[in-house]
């Protein structure tokens, strides 16, 4: 019997893979499509990935070092408020590349994966849990001591084990123009309400316009606006769901919940690929198969790792539904140089930030 059996071989489900079977515990991954596609991602991560991915691959996976945003509140070209670091603050990588790339470690770990298996239903036992698949080859069932949703936004383990869905789910739609751009800032418009749109410089791989929010908010209209807008010639588009946590609980006696099907993302920009490889951690750390009430020590740890930063991601998101004229002031007050890390918005009170802020008032 498996100790493991993941459904979803994106960064987090490889990356627990990769972790737990390092320490001996049989695993296999069961994908429902391909490792790393569909894309429906841009790939915008803090230099925090670097640590979880041997440096060997970095420059295959990289395509942009980002140092700042420009935020716009009223359009293009009209006053912008700019943040920067002066040195790299995130990079811009081919997100299809990160989930072979992690898929690959899990297996020299010793974890099995399987493509096109599509978990279907998942029965929890007292004993183990039967967790239902359907292949090319046919359907069948396979045992496991645990069983460990990391199949996105839509989870199909979440509803099977009568886990709490998202809080809200944003619609995402990605747009590139191959045209390269090796710009050092992204940017970032406040037009959408709640959330907004952006533009990320890939560097040889083009340009991507990307936008997100309600699913209620014409997001495809806005989408097609913002980019004849720009006069941008767009040559490939994609989309995706976006959940926004967290939830009470991402656990049962035997499963759990690690990434997007957890809804650990940040409130303010929809990212959880740098959260989703945290969780990840600290759940092959304290999991053990055969003692399942380590299960809900996992359920303590991602919070106290995340938690924190989850719900002040909230209260920033906050500030995108303001008056103009209340964002303008505000991000006027904290423009300039910046002591903030994206990943840990708390980081808005460490020394570092009042730091930069001292020395932008000079
Ligand atoms: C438009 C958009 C832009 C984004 N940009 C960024 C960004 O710049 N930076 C960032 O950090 N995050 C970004 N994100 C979020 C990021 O993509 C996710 O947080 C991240 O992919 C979550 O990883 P995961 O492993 O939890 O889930 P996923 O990457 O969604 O992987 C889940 C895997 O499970 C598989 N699967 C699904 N159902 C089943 C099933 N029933 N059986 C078997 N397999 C199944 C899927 O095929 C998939 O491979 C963006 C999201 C969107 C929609």
């Amino acid at each position: 019997m498996y100790d493991f059996v993941i459904a979803g071989g994106g960064p987090a489900g490889s990356h627990f893979a990769h972790k737990s079977a390092e320490l001996g515990n049989k695993i296999i991954i069961l994908e429902g499509g391909e490792i790393g596609t569909p894309l429906s991602c841009s790939g915008h991560v803090s230099l925090d990935l670097w640590r979880y991915i041997p440096h060997k691959n970095k420059s295959r996976l990289i395509q942009n070092e980002i140092y700042g945003a420009r935020f716009h509140v009223r359009g293009e070209g009209r006053k912008t408020h700019t943040f920067y670091k002066k040195e790299p603050i995130s990079n811009v990588i081919d997100r299809v590349e990160l989930d072979r790339c992690l898929s690959k470690m899990a297996i020299e770990s010793g974890a099995e994966i399987k493509e096109r298996h599509t978990v279907i239903g998942v029965e929890e036992l007292e004993e183990k849990v039967i967790v239902k698949v359907r292949s090319p080859e046919g359907k069948q069932e396979i045992d496991t001591k645990v069983v460990v949703g990391c199949d996105g936004p839509n989870s199909r383990v979440r509803r099977s084990l009568g886990l709490e869905e998202p809080k809200e789910l944003l619609h995402g739609i990605l747009g590139f123009d191959f045209t390269e751009d090796f710009g050092n800032f992204v940017d970032v418009y406040l037009n959408v309400p709640g959330f907004f749109s952006w533009r990320i410089p890939r560097g040889a791989a083009g340009v991507e316009y990307g936008i997100a929010g309600s699913p209620d908010t014409d997001i495809i209209g806005r989408f097609e606006k913002l980019t004849d807008s720009m006069g941008t010639h767009i040559q490939k588009r994609c989309s995706g769901m976006i959940p926004i946590g967290p939830p009470a609980s991402v656990s049962t006696n035997r499963g759990f919940l690690i990434g997007d099907a957890a809804s650990q993302t940040k409130p303010f920009t929809g990212g959880g690929i740098i959260y989703g490889l945290m969780a990840s951690n600290c759940a092959a750390k304290v999991v053990n198969s055969n003692e399942i009430n380590t299960i809900k020590m996992y359920e303590s740890r991602w919070r106290k790792e995340i938690g924190r930063e989850i719900e002040m991601g909230k209260w920033i998101r906050k500030g995108y539904s303001l008056p103009r004229v209340v964002q303008e002031m505000g991000l006027k007050f904290f423009s300039g140089e910046i002591g903030v890390h994206m990943d840990r918005p708390t980081s808005l009170f460490s020394r570092g930030q009042f730091n930069a802020m001292k020395g932008n008032k000079k």
